[in-house]
């Protein structure tokens, strides 16, 4: 009997191909075999353009050169989220992938800039951050190499086509020996005593075997959630919205490094630059208006003409109760959805087969090994649904129902005790795992208005008179920086044209 694991893969969307590279390109073949299954006739979701910083250390992991990854999936880059509308009507913040300020005597910075803002004039807190700035003038260059420098007190992620990413990592994965599969699994076949997926059979009749089956099968969960009748936990009154209309619109001739999300009666909707075309969508709550009203909203909202037809999807957040159950671990949409407003999926995708990777299982999984993994998926998910409810919840509008029941709806006692620490005095916790650390917090925090009551007492340490000094320069060397960088469409321009 072979040694080596065999693990199959169901589905070739951005899940399916992620965990075939990832286990291709880190697993050696001594280890495992990877086969790969996918239908061009049921195809993929076709969403899931913008990215977070940890998309870095997935493609950095697998050894794939950034500027060829971009050039193929017709990338840009992101530096952070712009939040239109949200906090109330008329406003407008970004959460930065990146610092504010730098501590001062030891306190943070933000404690800091909250005790002069109490009493005085002070530029706003997104002022002091570097990625902000550098969004809001449309610019873009790496982080400084020296990690003391202003310009180093940032990160960046991508917008890219999906289905050219997906398309690049199919052949990343197919070099590095994976083997694919086109046909529609039409059967799944369990073992009568363990419960175990034993094998899929495709409408070709072919069967496929193996030890470890990742369902990449998106929303439909064939695997886990149809076959093994691992039960949806749905989070939908924490995040009402159901549905998405999607559209693409021409390349605009605005081209900032970073994503809008603008907040509207029924949800909110994004726009996401990228090198040929930009992406556009409408997330919205099917109980507050319908799928046309909602087409003929993203349209008349659209920066630029509209170039194909708009698609509808339907979604509900939430995730399955366990991720892997017997030998089926589910990644991607199988595994569950939060809705797209901080690009979380990917990163969830991401982290799925690492961790997958960290705790590789022999041919029969130790249930240690199950439970810890499921711990950690359960936790990434919860962090994330967190910080999206916090969106939500923290807000000013009175304009519709979806936002008035937000603010009432009782949050989950994780956030509330974390809002209410900020709310005292400015504090936010720093996690070992998950997403978001402090800075993401602080952004949208303030963003949405909440202003803590008071700040640290360690503050009074430090003069205001040399708070003041410290904000002026920190000001003057960030807005000098910041000019001299390079458009972010000339910096793409340079590094990574698509079609070269
Ligand atoms: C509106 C919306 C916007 C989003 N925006 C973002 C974003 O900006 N950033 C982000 O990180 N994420 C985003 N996401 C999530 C992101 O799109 C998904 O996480 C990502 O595309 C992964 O999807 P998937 O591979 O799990 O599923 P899919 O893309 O649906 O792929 C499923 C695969 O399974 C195959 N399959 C299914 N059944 C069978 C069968 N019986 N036989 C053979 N093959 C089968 C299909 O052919 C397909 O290849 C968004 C999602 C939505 C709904």
């Amino acid at each position: 009997m072979s040694k080596k694991i065999k693990i199959v893969v169901l589905g070739g969307g951005t899940a399916g191909w992620m965990s075939a590279a990832a286990l291709a390109g880190v697993a050696t073949d001594k280890v495992c075999e990877v086969v790969l299954i996918e239908s061009e006739e049921i195809g993929t979701v076709g969403v899931g353009e913008a990215t977070i910083p940890a998309i870095r250390e997935f493609n950095d992991r697998l050894g794939i050169p950034e500027p060829e990854m971009m050039r193929k999936t017709h990338a840009t880059f992101k530096l952070g989220i712009e939040f239109v509308d949200w906090g109330e009507r008329g406003t407008s913040y970004i959460h930065p992938f990146g610092t504010y300020g730098k501590t001062i005597a030891g306190t943070d910075f933000h404690q800091h800039w909250l005790r002069l803002a109490r009493a005085h004039q002070v530029p706003p807190l997104e002022a002091f951050s570097f990625a902000v700035n550098a969004c809001r003038a449309g610019k873009f260059d790496f982080p400084a190499e020296n990690k003391t420098a202003i310009d180093a007190a940032y990160s960046y992620a991508y917008h890219f086509d999906a289905g050219l990413y997906a398309r690049y990592l199919r052949d990343f994965s197919e070099r590095k020996g994976v083997k694919r599969l086109e046909g529609k699994v039409v059967q799944v076949q369990t073992s009568p005593d363990s419960g175990h997926v034993h094998s899929l059979l495709l409408e070709s009749g072919e069967k496929v075997s193996g030890d470890y089956f990742i369902d990449c099968s998106g929303f439909r969960s064939l695997l886990l959630g149809e076959t093994l009748g691992v039960a949806f936990e749905s989070w939908k009154h924490w995040l009402a919205c159901d549905s998405a209309v999607a559209v693409a619109s021409e390349r605009g001739a605005f081209f900032p490094p970073c994503t809008r999300a603008t907040a509207k009666g029924a949800g909110w909707q994004w726009r996401i630059p990228l090198q040929h075309r930009t992406g556009n969508g409408y997330v919205y709550s099917s109980d507050i208006i319908s799928n046309d009203e909602a087409t003929v909203s993203l349209l008349s909202g659209l920066d630029e003409p509209a170039i194909t037809e708009p698609r509808t999807l339907r979604f509900e957040a939430g995730k399955r109760a366990c991720a892997w159950d017997k030998n089926c671990i589910a990644i991607g949409l199988s595994g569950g959805f939060l809705e797209p407003l901080e690009s979380t999926s990917i990163y969830l995708i991401q982290i799925a087969i690492i961790n997958f990777l960290k705790l590789m299982p022999g041919k029969v999984a130790d249930p240690r090994v199950i439970r810890e993994y499921n711990r950690l998926i359960d936790l990434e998910y919860e962090r994330v649904r967190d910080f999206l409810i916090l969106h939500y919840h923290l807000n000013r509008r009175d304009d519709s129902v979806l936002w008035r029941y937000c603010q009432r709806m009782a949050v989950p006692d994780s956030l509330r005790e974390k809002i209410e620490l900020f709310g005292r005095r400015g504090y936010i916790e720093q996690y070992r795992h998950g997403l978001f650390a402090p800075p993401s917090w602080l952004g949208v925090y303030m963003g949405q208005g909440l202003m803590p009551e008071n700040v640290e007492p360690l503050v009074g340490v430090v003069t205001e008179e040399r708070v003041r000094d410290e904000l002026s320069s920190l000001k003057t060397a960030i807005d000098r920086k910041v000019a001299q960088m390079q458009d972010h469409e000339a910096f793409i321009a340079g590094y990574c044209p698509a079609g070269t």
